[in-house]
């Protein structure tokens, strides 16, 4: 990639996300394209800390967070460490800013970076749109003249926006409202680090760049889609974050609407960013917000309780640090939706998340229609199950086609095997990291990863149906699970009434 000079402002330095995943992504930018200029990082938070110990804390962050395949030794760390700057201030206060544009003017002479700037908000949500604000207030944005983007030359800047983005339709408009008051759409990055996976993209390249796929890809041959989003982890140290959000907002709004958008849209007209989030907002719009009816039997709530995983026992939703004793936030969702046009009428998608289930696992499976006429007896075609195209999104990254085969033998017996594609042995490779993806497509100015601002409204507009429904029902409509299962009975049950199974990884 060869995006111009920048500098990086990270809000919320000090942070997890920033000491995890920011720091680890823009030292491997940085190591792997060196450029004559590049770019320079700037710290902010309110830890007071010098130059010299802040950049001690980059260089041990990295240390203990860049997985080897990344490659960054002891040098790479080092040198990294000197492209980033602390600026210590609260951001609730205008001497913060002041003291960053004063910063950031003599970086821009120090490295050529030309005013080109990208700030990341990895802050608590509700300082999005002050901070958005506040950037306006001191000149640190420039708004392109002429609007878009493509007409405009000279200094830019950009703003990612981590998830959260609202917790529901209203809060996500007022958001929206707030910021694009400084900034024009152009201007802003709302950030789904599944649309940066590898995995997630495939989606797209597997239905638009084969012919096999698109004619069948449609409610004559598809009887129905599962998307799997398993995580066999607690909620770590987020307990405030997650008892607000529970699952469906943590996941479903976001990470699983993106790869049910990807793999049910209509096919773009160009690989553009406008054009690919077109399609994507229009089928959004054609999944019905659920009436309270449908939300009592087709959505199903769980919460785990204290259970075994990988022979390791671990503690009850309710009894993890950070959690009230009585709370009824879900860990657990399972849903059926449906599409309402032309390519998917009376498809089922059935969507799984769940926190503490036996493995993590993120996968789409697209099962087929059965043949019309099985010249088999039922005894002989006793293990052979529908075609199934199963996208494995992580781990083993890869895809598996299910499809019939004949057992060996004088006897007629069937039998389903696997033909599959591995990421790892094809591409000789694991799949890059998907905030690197993400943070090089910001600098470059390419949007296409990234949410729309009608996309994600949309995107809520359906989650709000269901929880207020669940608003008017009782808390025992959350099911308890036991840690180290897939899930409350009530889940299984939601399938199989109507002749379904859950595929399991
Ligand atoms: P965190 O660990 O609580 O860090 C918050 C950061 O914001 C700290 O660096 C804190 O710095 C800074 N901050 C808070 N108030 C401030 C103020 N008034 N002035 C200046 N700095 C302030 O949060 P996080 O987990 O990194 O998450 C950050 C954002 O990313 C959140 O919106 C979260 O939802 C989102 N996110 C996080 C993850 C993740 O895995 N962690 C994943 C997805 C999205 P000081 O305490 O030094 O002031």
């Amino acid at each position: 990639i060869h995006p111009e000079p920048c500098i990086v402002v990270i809000f919320g330095a000090t942070g997890d996300l920033t000491r995890r995943k920011l720091l680890p992504t823009l030292a491997h930018l940085m190591h792997a394209h060196p450029q004559p200029q590049g770019f320079v990082v700037v710290a902010f938070a309110r830890r007071p800390f010098t130059q010299e110990q802040w950049r001690q804390l980059v260089v041990q962050a990295l240390a203990e967070n860049s997985p080897p395949e990344l490659g960054l030794d002891e040098e790479a760390r080092q040198s990294f460490a000197q492209r980033t700057f602390y600026c210590q201030a609260n951001l609730n206060e205008s001497t913060g800013y002041q003291k960053l544009a004063q910063l950031l003017e003599q970086l821009d002479q120090q490295y050529q970076t030309h005013g080109n700037r990208i700030f990341y908000l990895a802050i608590p949500p509700d300082l999005y749109a002050p901070v958005v604000h506040r950037l306006g207030e001191n000149g640190l944005v420039h708004r392109p003249h002429g609007g878009h983007r493509a007409n405009h030359h000279g200094p830019w800047s950009r703003v990612i926006i981590e998830k959260p983005f609202g917790r529901d339709l209203p809060s996500a408009q007022k958001l929206n409202r707030e910021i694009a008051r400084i900034l024009h759409e152009d201007q802003i990055y709302r950030i789904d680090h599944y649309m940066g996976k590898e995995t997630v993209q495939n989606i797209l390249a597997m239905r638009f760049s084969n012919g096999i796929f698109e004619p069948l890809w449609n409610q004559k041959y598809i009887d129905h889609v599962q998307i799997l989003v398993a995580e066999d982890i607690g909620i770590g140290g987020r307990a405030e974050y997650y008892d607000e959000a529970g699952a469906i907002r943590d996941m479903v709004q976001n990470h699983i609407f993106q790869v049910l958008c990807l793999t049910a849209m209509e096919p773009p007209v160009a690989f553009e960013a406008d054009a690919i989030r077109d399609e994507k907002v229009k089928l959004l719009r054609a999944i019905p917000p659920l009436t309270p009816e449908e939300v009592a039997h087709q959505v199903v709530r769980g919460q785990y309780t204290r259970g075994t995983i990988n022979g390791q026992e671990v503690p009850g939703y309710r009894e993890e640090e950070g959690i009230p004793a009585d709370s009824s936030t879900e860990t657990f969702v399972a849903l059926k939706l449906f599409i309402e046009n032309w390519r998917w009428a009376d498809v089922p998608f059935y969507i799984r998340t769940g926190k503490r289930l036996p493995k993590r696992s993120t996968e789409v499976t697209i099962q087929f229609k059965r043949v019309p006429h099985l010249l088999y007896k039922p005894s002989e075609a006793r293990e052979l199950i529908p075609n199934r195209l199963t996208v494995r999104i992580q781990p083993e990254e890869g895809i598996t086609l299910k499809f019939g085969a004949k057992v060996p033998g004088a006897a007629q017996r069937l039998k389903s095997v696997d033909m599959t594609f591995s990421y790892a042995s094809a591409f000789q490779m694991e799949p890059p990291d998907a905030y690197e993806r993400l943070i090089a497509d910001c600098m470059l100015g390419d949007s296409t990863l990234f949410i729309r601002r009608d996309e994600i409204e949309t995107a809520w507009r359906i989650i709000d149906s269901i929880t207020t429904a669940w608003q008017q029902m009782p808390a025992e409509s959350v099911r308890p699970y036991a840690a180290g299962t897939w899930g409350p009975a009530e889940a299984d049950e939601l399938i199989q009434r109507d002749g379904r199974e859950w595929d399991t990884p």
